[in-house]
């Protein structure tokens, strides 16, 4: 997706990006570039793909919720998909990126201080981890390609306020929706909404799901991993 395209799509997503904003990930992407290769953090590395595969495809997200101010945490964000890609088009959100892989977390350490973002975090950890001490403080939470719904679910609604919203953006989502109703009463959540589109040019298939939390969360969850593994709710 070259740059005449990428703004042309994300105005169609009622984002009206700055040349500063473009500017940053531009930055962002140089940097991806030069450490991908001695880090291996992303099999996506030309700079039309990133464009689209990465950054256009984190935007998406606005398509299911609002995004102008609230915190926000990012669950195996990876080399910062999608919360890095939202620190820097919604500045005001409040950011914290989580990944248990720590060359990851030290090349989005990096990212944070080169295009100097403030009120975004990086926290090396497992999700199942910082989920048993951060417990009901988010406004939203993301992720993007992590894990199967049921487990990201598990995961992060404890980490969300009440009424808070946990969203999803998966490639493909149908059989990871069976027997989900033990997860919302379990959980206390309730499914809101699902949107499924094709990414432009590609046209490969992408779906975004969203959970609403009602209650605080039993403090049973998340079980540990060899459980939620071994056997769903
Ligand atoms: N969200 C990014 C990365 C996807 S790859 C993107 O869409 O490009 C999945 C990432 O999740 C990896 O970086 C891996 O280290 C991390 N991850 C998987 N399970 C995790 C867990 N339980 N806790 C923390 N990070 C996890």
């Amino acid at each position: 997706m070259n740059k005449e395209k990428f703004i042309e799509e994300l105005l169609k997503l009622h984002i009206e990006i700055s040349d500063i904003q473009l500017k940053k990930l531009e930055k962002y992407y140089e940097i991806l570039e030069r450490e991908n290769k001695l880090y291996n953090l992303t099999s996506i590395t030309e700079k039309e793909s990133v464009f689209l595969k990465h950054f256009y495809d984190s935007l998406t997200i606005v398509k299911i919720i609002d995004l102008n101010e609230g915190t926000l945490c990012d669950l195996g964000t990876g080399a910062g998909f999608p919360g890095m890609v939202l620190k820097i088009i919604f500045p005001n959100l409040k950011i914290t990126l989580i990944d248990a892989t720590l060359k990851k977390c030290n090349f989005l350490e990096k990212v944070i201080k080169e295009l100097k973002l403030e009120n975004i975090k990086v926290i090396n950890a497992r999700v199942e981890e910082y989920a048993k001490i951060e417990r009901e403080k988010y406004d939203i939470v993301t992720a993007r390609a992590v894990a199967p719904l049921k487990h990201l679910l598990e995961y992060g609604i404890p980490l969300l306020k009440v009424n808070g919203t946990f969203v999803a953006m998966k490639g493909n989502i149908n059989e990871e929706l069976n027997g989900i109703e033990n997860y919302e009463n379990k959980l206390k959540i309730k499914q809101n909404k699902r949107i499924d589109f094709q990414l432009p040019i590609e046209n490969s298939n992408r779906t975004l799901i969203s959970f609403i939390k009602l209650e605080v969360t039993n403090n049973k969850y998340p079980r540990k991993y060899t459980e939620i593994k071994k056997k769903s709710l």
